[in-house]
């Protein structure tokens, strides 16, 4: 242990306390390190170390502090990586704002400002983007041996310090996604460096190229409903075969522009098997979703509504992530209104944008989940706040990020779980409304004007991941 941790031990308790973890992340990280247990937890080629050209870089870290900075929160959602934590203020008293530094083997940094907030004790809270979808995109680094270090600056003075995690974040194995029939794959892990300044516990990341293996994919359809659930009914058309015909055209589609695409049904699935509690089980769309490796999913369906709203509604609809930044969203919707003879829904329930929307629980739906708790004799899930995603292919599918929480202790859920409601890898998850089908025109366009539709998504998406159509 360096120097500074002497000093550090006899501040408040609290700083303490961080001290001990510190430390004792140190050692036992240090010690991973060395069995190799820390990266690659389903690698073939575990990174275990440093290159040769990082430890150089390292040993010139003479200035760094050992750890001031405490990681808190850390997940990739679609192709982001999110981290947020906190740094006692004490020894800043004139912090102006803080940036995350990834050094790289070759002695280059990047540097990315964060979202900063002290509170009344001085405590400083950080993040890496306000949005879960937003921080560092992974697709976007080179290949190389990067170290996560942090610069407060305070008044006059600039501070390097490294980070050491909260809790045993598991290491994240990320596959980029395909570019040009290429892909790399991002080890992300907490372990110990050796450096200038002693060992110091830090956010490691290595970049390589790799082949993408046969069961990760970059995108994942999920055509609504199905097995024995046929969705909305309007005369003869049965929602559950409309999804499936434009999810398998999409699939074309995103196919054509060199992305692999996985489909969480294909039609021809036993009773029972895609809906309601089944869906978290075995082969369950949750399941399936969670478990392919994919960035992003998109759930395809189509509206209905009875009563005398009948008539008028109509219209696209694409439902967001609660806590996403909703531009990728909006150019969906503005792209299928542009070209497929279509408009933006007019419902105004949930609606943040123009044919975008963020629907959450609501007061109303915390109540109920409790009364439903209640009525079936288990805890109410206490992951269930006001701003929790409603829809659960959005949020289920999202692990940390998205407030996941089935976990297999409700009738009403057919008593699974979906175990990967605590996965610091989530999809970036989209439902789209495409139109009602009880509406007579957004019916008939619908029906005749299936190729606008899935062309205009398709742009969207591949305009949002940087990839110019062949
Ligand atoms: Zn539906």
């Amino acid at each position: 242990m360096n120097g500074k941790f002497a000093d550090f031990v006899n501040k408040k308790d609290k700083k303490l306390l961080l001290a001990v973890i510190i430390a004792a992340v140190a050692v036992v990280t240090a010690a991973a390190v060395a069995a190799g247990i820390f990266f690659g937890r389903r690698s073939e080629k575990p990174a275990t170390a440093p290159t040769a050209d990082l430890a150089v870089q390292l040993s010139l870290l003479t200035d760094v502090s050992s750890s001031d900075v405490m990681i808190t929160k850390y997940y990739v959602y679609g192709n982001h990586l999110h981290l947020e934590g906190e740094v006692d203020g004490a020894e800043y008293p004139d912090f102006s704002r803080m940036g995350l530094i990834l050094r790289k083997d070759d002695g280059s940094e990047k540097e990315i400002t964060l979202d900063c907030s002290r509170n009344d004790f001085g405590t400083v809270f950080f993040r890496s983007s306000e949005y879960i979808n937003g921080g560092i995109c992974l697709d976007e680094l080179a290949e190389g041996d990067f170290c996560v270090l942090f610069k407060i600056v305070d008044g006059g003075r600039k501070v390097y310090t490294s980070a050491a995690a909260l809790y045993d974040f598991e290491a994240v194995n990320y596959y980029t996604v395909t570019k040009n029939g290429e892909n790399r794959l991002v080890n992300l892990g907490f372990t110990a460096y050796s450096t200038g300044s002693g060992i110091l516990p830090c956010l490691a990341i290595k970049i390589e190229k790799a082949a993408l293996p046969g069961d990760v994919y970059d995108i994942v359809l999920d055509a609504g409903h199905g097995s024995g659930d046929s969705g909305a009914v309007y005369n003869g058309h049965n929602e559950s075969d409309l999804t499936i015909d434009y999810a398998k055209a999409l699939k074309k589609e995103l196919e054509s522009l060199g992305l692999k695409v996985k489909m969480t049904r294909e039609g021809n699935e036993k009773n029972g098997t895609m809906t309601g509690s089944a869906a978290y089980s075995k082969g369950g769309r949750v399941e399936k979703a969670c478990l392919s490796g994919a960035k992003y999913c998109f759930s395809i369906h189509f509206n209905s509504i009875s009563g005398n709203k009948k008539t008028t509604a109509h219209g696209f609809q694409i439902y967001c992530p609660c806590g996403s930044d909703i531009s990728f969203a909006k150019s969906v919707a503005d792209n299928v209104v542009k070209t497929a003879g279509t408009d933006y829904s007019p419902q105004e329930f949930s609606r943040v944008a123009p044919g975008v929307y963020i629907r959450t629980f609501g007061k109303n739906g915390v109540e109920n989940s409790k009364k439903i708790a209640k009525s079936y004799g288990y805890e109410p899930y206490d992951a269930i706040k006001e701003n929790t995603t409603f829809y659960y292919m959005i949020r289920e599918t999202g692990g940390v990020a998205t407030g996941a929480y089935i976990d297999g202790r409700s009738r009403e859920f057919g008593f699974n779980e979906n175990e990967s409601r605590n996965s610091v890898t989530g999809l970036e998850s989209y439902l789209i409304e495409i139109g009602y089908i009880c509406n007579e025109t957004d019916l008939a366009n619908i029906l005749t004007n299936r190729d606008a539709y899935v062309q205009a998504i398709a742009a969207a998406i591949a305009k949002e991941l940087g990839i110019t159509a062949k």
